[in-house]
């Protein structure tokens, strides 16, 4: 593609006019104009090309412009851009058949949202209508949307602005052995203490008024944080014992990321709901939905749910969930995204790992992949404070430029890099990023000590 650097210019300038962008500071921001993307690769009017390891926000997990997909949504725009949700569709029934066939257990009927935040919204909404309880438990490092209940039950700092309280939501701390704050050594005791502290949370909240769980299945924006052996299914005991609905949130792990079609898949849980959007259809037309069990669907068989979106199953999201399934199982992506994890960039990340005194930890699975960046590896002092922003954020900040320097896009948080390509990636993009990485983590090791 030639550059022209005045296209660029012009986007960008008209974009500056109008857009109002998310989770920033309007005037301090400066986003690249994008001229184009195909599969693991985007460029922009300037003549450079980046490797995506951030999969956009991690969710194009077939990469950009699959033709196969592509095509679904046009040949569907042409029969049937859209329809209102209280009539039977068949791309949307397809799109249902294909999620329900896939997920864990009896997980079989799909309420479609159109994104993440709104499945998590509905899921708190069953799981209060189905319990006659109010209050919902999450984990302080989590993220579930920047809506209203579901900012509320997010952990980490894009919540503070919006805490004004929805009621009922309580957080407690889910396992994260490398920084445990329960002081443990090996993951059985961070499994053991974790349970033990969620189940003292409940005692102290009531456990009567408790109507849900919530947790990401492998917390993502968090920090990709494994759960130890046993934690999830000792919270699926958890809830049982006090008829708590588990609600599993796949928004982000779902859909192949792992290596599997679902995160829970791991660790042979089946919750009562399960959220999911991002790669249910690699966010080519927004879509997200909640599955949902038999007991919780039968609550709803004779009352009304009383909750609905304009656009629950769009025909032209629906069309493209269909393909995007259908590409997945074809050209078995999942199986290469845990290929990928197992052979190629899990060995290439812990091999940059000891190689880089900035890199404290790596964790993961399939193309979904965290590296803690540390000061010092005896201490685990995080590269730059929890929540750092201007001067104090600048080692982190060298690094993200250092790596744009070299053609991978890096996905940062904090102290830490996610490397979360597409679940298609080939090994020699993976390498290549690989390579940028290598490179880039050399400017974060200038800021240990
Ligand atoms: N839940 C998880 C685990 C997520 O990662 C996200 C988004 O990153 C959401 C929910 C919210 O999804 P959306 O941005 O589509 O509303």
């Amino acid at each position: 593609v030639e550059p022209d650097p005045q296209a660029g210019a012009a986007v960008k300038a008209a974009d500056r006019a109008h857009v109002f962008h998310s989770w920033s500071a309007q005037g301090l921001i400066d986003p690249l104009a994008v001229a184009g993307a195909e599969g693991s690769y985007f460029w922009d009017y300037d003549g450079n090309r980046y490797l995506d390891f951030t999969s956009g926000l991690v969710y194009t997990n077939i990469g950009y412009q699959h033709p196969k997909v592509v095509a679904a949504i046009q040949e569907q725009a042409g029969k049937l851009a859209t329809f209102a949700p209280a009539f039977a569709v068949d791309v949307r029934s397809e799109a249902a058949r294909l999620i329900a066939e896939r997920t864990p257990g009896d997980l079989d009927k799909i309420f479609f949202t159109n994104g993440g935040a709104e499945a998590v919204e509905n899921a708190v909404r069953m799981a209060r209508l189905h319990t006659g309880r109010h209050k919902v438990l999450s984990a302080f490092r989590s993220y579930h949307g920047a809506t209203s209940t579901a900012i509320n039950l997010t952990g980490d700092p894009r919540r503070w602005a919006s805490d004004t309280g929805s009621a009922g939501v309580v957080r407690f701390w889910a396992p994260f052995l490398y920084r445990s704050p329960f002081y443990a050594t090996t993951e059985a005791e961070e499994s053991a203490r974790a349970l033990q502290h969620l189940e003292d949370t409940i005692a102290f909240e009531g456990p009567a008024t408790i109507a849900a769980i919530i947790l990401e299945t492998v917390p993502g924006t968090a920090g990709i944080m494994t759960p130890p052996p046993g934690y999830l299914a000792g919270v699926r005991e958890i809830c049982d014992k006090y008829g708590i609905v588990f609600v599993l949130d796949e928004v982000m792990a779902g859909f192949g990321r792992t290596g599997k079609w679902f995160a829970a898949e791991h660790f042979d849980v089946v919750p009562d709901l399960m959220t999911f959007a991002k790669g249910v259809n690699s966010g080519y037309v927004p879509l997200g939905g909640v599955a949902i069990n038999a007991e919780i669907a039968a609550t709803f068989d004779k009352r009304p749910y009383p909750g609905g979106l304009t656009y629950s199953g769009h025909p032209l999201a629906c069309a493209a969930a269909v393909a995007t399934i259908n590409v997945m199982a074809d050209e078995k992506v999942v199986e290469h995204a845990a290929h990928l994890g197992e052979n190629v960039l899990g060995p290439g990340l812990r091999e940059l790992a000891e190689r880089h005194p900035s890199v404290g930890e790596v964790r993961g699975m399939g193309v979904f992949w965290a590296l803690d960046l540390v000061k010092n590896k005896e201490t685990r002092e995080p590269l730059v404070p929890y929540n750092a922003a201007g001067e104090a954020n600048a080692p982190m900040a060298a690094f993200g430029a250092a790596a744009k320097k070299n053609g991978l896009w890096p996905f940062i948080n904090m102290n830490r890099t996610h490397a979360v390509p597409a679940c298609n990636a080939s090994e020699a993009e993976v390498k290549e990023g690989l390579a940028a990485l290598d490179a880039a983590l050399s400017v974060a090791d200038e800021h240990t000590a």
